[in-house]
This record gives structure tokens, C-alpha cells and sequence, in this order.
């Protein structure tokens, strides 16, 4: 193992390095470093984010440019800002002591005249995303053909994110002879292609295997019907009361409606998503930084800047489209020489493609199940157990003790023990008692997403699903619909679920012991002067045909609407109303301690 001064570094940045606590270099660093200080190369080299990469092509740089001068001669292009601001950040701390160093960074949704002016006083490196890049050059606000080392960095992402074209016309903007360092995560064939257009015989290096996940996080999947999703999210964060983690979702809606159901149920969770502003966003990265969030919930392209050290658990609530993403979620955590953990919640119509991830990765999934209630309870409990006894007494209490020793005169150690510790366990204890076993086999026969089986655990169908004859045009959407039907028949959250809305007419379900009371209710029943008439479905899944006999208010253009409800449902489980789902399991859920994480979750009182 060499050292960073074995490695060839001017004093500057030993000193920098020194300051930064960095004792050697990693292994993308000790591969890298000597190289490109070594020769004028191109350089592709296959690495995880928090392997080091930053520094693996930032030193070389700041070694290689003349800071007296002050023309552009490095450009890193990366694909966010978030990851343009920490690169820009890091490479500055790396060259804090060369004297005259000038590092920009170059991104959308800030000003761009100030950017230009940053860039006027003399960016010997320019740090940049591709977008705001182009339109410098278009607008003639920066000169990059002077360029000596152009660093392509997280390139496969930046091809994911349709970066492609904006690349091939900054890169057409630079010197020939130049020298281009590719740093990726992954090797698909759209990275290849770019290394072979623009790279003349780069040197390779590989840190793992292509592809592969860091050997620093280990992979665990859960097997769940997919209804069962959001409370199986919960119990894996709730049975680790110490959670750092970064959740998975595909979309952007199902991302910001994961975390305000999160934040509803008591969790210190953010959202991170395409649709918030940039000042939203930077905030939830701030307190996200600062710990304040201990769950951020956050889509694939937005997550791709997050550069925190700690991230103890990565969750996939749902998979990735492409299972090359997978890797990215997972390097979040295991960075920096930590250990982390990848979970995914999985379905079974899904459970397959963990087989293909673990192809690419190169590694293999331990398949675990969802703590059950008991687990959990006696996890939280000690963990409680132990944050007390490592608390540190404050001794402004001492001038209450008297008093406080004469309530407890007639209490015994452990009845006092009992007592302070069912302050917070009792909610704990009421919610997760009687929650069901939300473990699926993979060879059970039951239909994946609950349907078949119904509400309740053991295969039994024990709900009953309802046609309703109002829809979309009657100005309801599901959690209208939901709130109406919770309203008229005095039930709780839990107790109407499944709700689906179509243009005229709607679907929901409750369980079996409510038909009677539904059926009956909505019997002759008006509102807003039009009969509203609830019978039961034929399909107790979701969605389709219905066991009807006349009497709903349209008809005509309806049967379309029922035609495509069914072929929605049928494709996909989760995909018309997946997150009605989540929203009717997560009544009654254990609520976070407001204390920042120094007691046990909090159950939400229940309404059932
Ligand atoms: P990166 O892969 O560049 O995003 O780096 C991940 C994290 O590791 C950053 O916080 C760096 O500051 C840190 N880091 C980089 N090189 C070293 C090193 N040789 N020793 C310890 N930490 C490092």
C-alpha cells in the first residue's frame, strides 16, 4: 500500500490532504494518480461514487494546471449540480494552498451573469453540468478551447440523463489534443461508444469488477405482496432505530407521496424529486446533511449528487427500470470506507429481476423477512434501553429531586423501570401488536399484491370489493372518494382501501365484516341529489368488471372506461392505485420520537 507522497504529490496538496485527514489513498487513487501524473493519457477508469474518485482526478489536475495563468484548462462535466457543487467544493479544499487557484462551478438554476463573471476573473477549472455548459459556450460566455484534461465524470449517468448530444457539442468545442479521463460507475455500451469517439487509447482501470457493487454493502430483499409496500417501509426503518438512509422511488409522485406519508406518520423524512424547486431541494440536502432528516425519500436522478458519508441503509421501496441503476442506489451507502446495507422491497411478480441484478453486481441477495411486531418492539426497547443508560445526566434536574423522589417514595427500582420505560413503549407496543406477518413465500401460490389474498395474512379473502356509480366527473379523485365513503359510513383510514377512481364510476374495497353496513347504507341513497348506488364487484382484485345489474347514472362511453380499468389491472399490480395503497396501510403507524432520534418511534394512536 503506498502512500499519497509515494504517489508523486507536489507539497500543496500533501498539506491539503494532511488537513483533510486522509491517511493513504484509495484504490481508484492509487491507480489513477500515477498515471495521469505520469503521462499525458487518456484515461477510462471504472469506479463507484465515494471510492475517492473526486480526488483520483482532482489531484493530477491541480498538479498539472499553471495556476499563474489565469486561461481555463480543466473542465469537469458532471451530471447535477449537486454533484458540479461538491466536486467544485472538493477540488477547492484539495488545492486550498495553490496560491491563485480559481475553481467554478457551472450549473442551471443559478444566475448565469454571475456565473459568467466568476468565470471572466480567471477559472483556471471550470466544474460544470452539460446544460448550463452549452449555453455558455452558445452565448459566448466562456472559452474552453484551451482545455488541457476534460474529466467526464458519473459519464454513465450523464448518458442516462440524455447528456449525450450536449457532451458530443461541449467536447467539439475543446482542443483536439486534449485529454479526456472517463470516470463511471458502470460500462454500458453508451459509455464505450463515447470512450472510443472521444478517447484516443485510454488506459483502463478498474476498481471491483464492472458493474460491481462495492464489497462495502451487503444486499438483503424482502418479499412482500405489493399493497403491503409502504408498511413493510416501515417496519425496516423502525427496526433500525439508528436509520440513515436514502429510499427509492421510481417517480417522482410516488417519491414526494412516500415521504409525506412518512412525515405524516411521525419519520424525520424528506422528499427529493425533479419537482422541487432548487431552493427546496438544497434545503431537504441540508437537513438532510445535518441529520436532521433521517429518511430521505428521493428519485433516481436527483439522488445522484447526494454525497453524504453516513448513509447507513439504502432502501429500494420500489426497483429501478434498469437494473444498472441498482448499483448507483446502492454505492449511496458503504462510502468512505463504511459499511452499508442495500434492502429491496420486493413483490412477487418482480422478485426476478433481483436474479439479473445480482448478474450484473456480482453478488448475491440474501433474501430476509420483515421484522414482525415483537421484533421490533423488543429492538426499539433496548435500543432505548441503551440510549438512556449512554446518556449523560444534566444536573439541573438535581434541584427537582426532591420532589421527584417523593412522588416515587412508595415505587421500587424495577416498578419505576416499567413505568419510565412504557412512557414511550406503550404506543410502540399497541401499534405493532397485532400487526400481521407481512412475509410472503416465493413459492406460495397466492396472487402477488395482496389480491387473492385478500386484506389479511393466511390467504384467506377477507375483503369485499364495491362498485360505486361516481367517478372522475363527479370531482372525485381516490382520496375524495376515500375521504367521502370514510365520511358517510363513520370508519376509519384503514377501513376503505383499494379505492379507484374512473371517469363515471369507482372502485373500493373494505373488509368482509363492513358489506353488510356498506350494502345497506348507500341503499335509496342520494347525494347532491342523484342516486349513488354501491353494489359488489365481481373482481375483488382491482378495478374490472362487476357483478351489475342496472342502475348506475351513465352508461354509453362508460364501457370504455370499465374495458381499460380492467386491462390496467390486470397488466400490473401497483400500477393504477399504488399509492391509494400505501396511503390505506400506513393508518395508525408508529410515530417518530420528535426528540431528533433520542427515544423510541412513536405509534400513532389508532383509530380502529
Ligand atoms: P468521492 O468518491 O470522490 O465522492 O469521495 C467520497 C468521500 O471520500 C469524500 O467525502 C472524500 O472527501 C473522501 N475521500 C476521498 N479520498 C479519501 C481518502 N484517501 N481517504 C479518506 N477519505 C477520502
Amino acid at each position: 500500500m503506498s502512500t499519497f507522497q509515494d504517489l508523486g504529490l507536489n507539497d500543496d496538496l500533501l498539506q491539503a490532504i494532511t488537513d483533510l485527514g486522509f491517511t493513504k489513498p484509495s484504490e481508484v487513487q492509487e491507480k489513477a494518480i500515477p498515471i495521469l501524473l505520469e503521462s499525458e493519457t487518456d484515461l477510462v477508469a471504472l469506479a463507484q461514487t465515494g471510492t475517492g474518485k473526486t480526488a483520483a482526478f482532482g489531484f493530477p489536475m491541480l498538479e498539472k494546471i499553471d495556476i499563474n495563468s489565469r486561461t481555463t484548462q480543466g473542465l469537469i462535466l458532471s451530471p447535477t449540480r449537486e454533484l458540479c457543487l461538491q466536486i467544485t467544493n472538493e477540488m477547492k479544499q484539495y488545492g486550498k494552498y495553490c496560491k491563485g487557484l480559481n475553481v467554478v462551478a457551472i450549473y442551471g438554476g443559478s444566475s448565469i451573469t454571475d456565473q459568467a463573471r466568476e468565470v471572466k476573473r480567471g477559472a483556471q477549472i471550470i466544474v460544470a453540468t452539460p446544460g448550463r455548459m452549452k449555453d455558455m459556450i452558445s452565448r459566448r460566455l466562456v472559452d474552453i478551447s484551451k482545455i488541457q484534461y476534460s474529466v467526464l465524470d458519473e459519464a454513465d449517468e450523464m448518458l442516462n440523463m440524455g447528456f449525450k448530444e450536449d457532451i458530443t457539442d461541449i467536447l467539439s468545442h475543446t482542443p483536439e489534443d486534449k485529454n479526456t479521463w472517463l470516470f463511471s460507475a458502470t460500462m454500458p455500451r453508451e459509455v464505450a461508444t463515447i470512450a472510443k469517439k472521444f478517447m484516443k487509447d485510454p488506459q483502463e482501470i478498474t476498481v471491483g469488477n464492472k458493474n460491481e457493487s462495492t464489497n462495502q454493502v451487503s444486499h438483503e430483499y424482502y418479499l412482500v405482496n405489493a399493497r403491503d409496500r409502504y408498511q413493510a417501509l416501515k417496519r425496516l426503518s423502525d427496526a433500525n432505530p439508528d436509520i440513515f438512509s436514502v429510499v427509492f422511488c421510481r417517480t417522482k409522485r410516488d417519491t414526494q407521496k412516500v415521504a409525506e406519508q412518512l412525515i405524516e406518520d411521525g419519520y424525520s423524512a424528506g422528499a427529493l424529486h425533479g419537482d422541487l424547486s432548487q431552493n427546496q431541494r438544497d434545503l431537504v440536502m441540508k437537513s438532510f446533511r445535518n441529520k436532521q432528516i433521517q429518511t430521505l425519500v428521493a428519485t433516481d436522478v436527483a439522488a445522484r449528487g447526494i454525497d453524504v458519508d453516513d448513509i447507513t441503509h439504502v432502501i429500494n421501496y420500489q426497483l429501478p427500470d434498469e437494473p444498472e441503476t441498482y448499483t448507483h442506489r446502492s454505492g449511496r451507502t458503504g462510502r468512505a470506507g463504511k459499511t452499508g446495507i442495500s434492502m429491496v422491497i420486493v413483490s412477487k411478480s418482480e422478485v426476478r429481476k433481483i436474479k439479473s441484478i445480482e448478474r450484473i453486481i456480482k453478488k448475491q441477495f440474501e433474501k430476509k423477512e420483515i421484522p414482525d411486531g415483537a421484533d421490533i418492539c423488543e429492538v426499539q426497547l433496548m435500543s432505548l434501553a441503551n440510549k438512556i443508560h449512554n446518556t449523560e445526566i444534566n444536573h439541573e434536574i438535581d434541584k427537582h429531586l426532591t420532589s421527584i423522589n417523593e412522588l416515587f417514595a412508595d415505587t421500587d427500582k424495577d416498578e419505576l423501570i416499567k413505568k419510565f420505560f412504557s412512557v414511550e413503549f406503550t404506543r410502540f407496543y399497541n401499534y405493532y401488536q397485532k400487526s400481521k406477518n407481512l412475509n410472503v413465500s416465493e413459492s406460495s401460490r397466492d396472487r402477488e399484491g395482496g389480491r387473492e389474498s385478500g386484506r389479511n395474512f393466511g390467504g384467506k379473502n377477507d375483503s369485499t370489493r364495491y362498485f360505486i356509480n361516481v367517478g372522475g366527473k363527479d370531482g372525485f379523485d381516490w382520496m375524495k372518494l376515500k375521504d367521502f365513503l370514510k365520511e358517510q359510513l363513520n370508519l376509519g383510514r384503514d377501513d376503505v382501501f383499494k379505492v379507484e377512481t374512473k371517469d363515471s364510476f369507482s372502485f373500493f374495497n373494505t373488509e368482509n365484516e363492513l358489506k353488510e353496513k356498506v350494502l345497506a347504507h348507500f341503499t335509496d341513497f342520494k347525494h347532491e341529489g342523484r342516486f349513488v348506488n354501491v353494489e359488489v364487484s365481481e373482481n375483488r382484485g382491482g378495478g374490472g368488471r362487476r357483478d351489475r345489474k342496472g342502475g348506475g347514472r351513465r352508461d354509453g362511453g362508460r364501457r370504455d372506461d370499465r374495458r381499460g380499468g380492467r386491462r390496467r389491472d390486470d397488466r400490473k399490480e401497483g400500477s393504477g392505485n399504488r399509492s391509494e395503497r400505501r396511503r390505506s396501510d400506513s393508518a395508525s403507524k408508529p410515530r417518530r420520537s420528535d426528540s431528533g432520534g433520542s427515544g423510541i418511534s412513536r405509534p400513532r394512536r389508532s383509530r380502529r
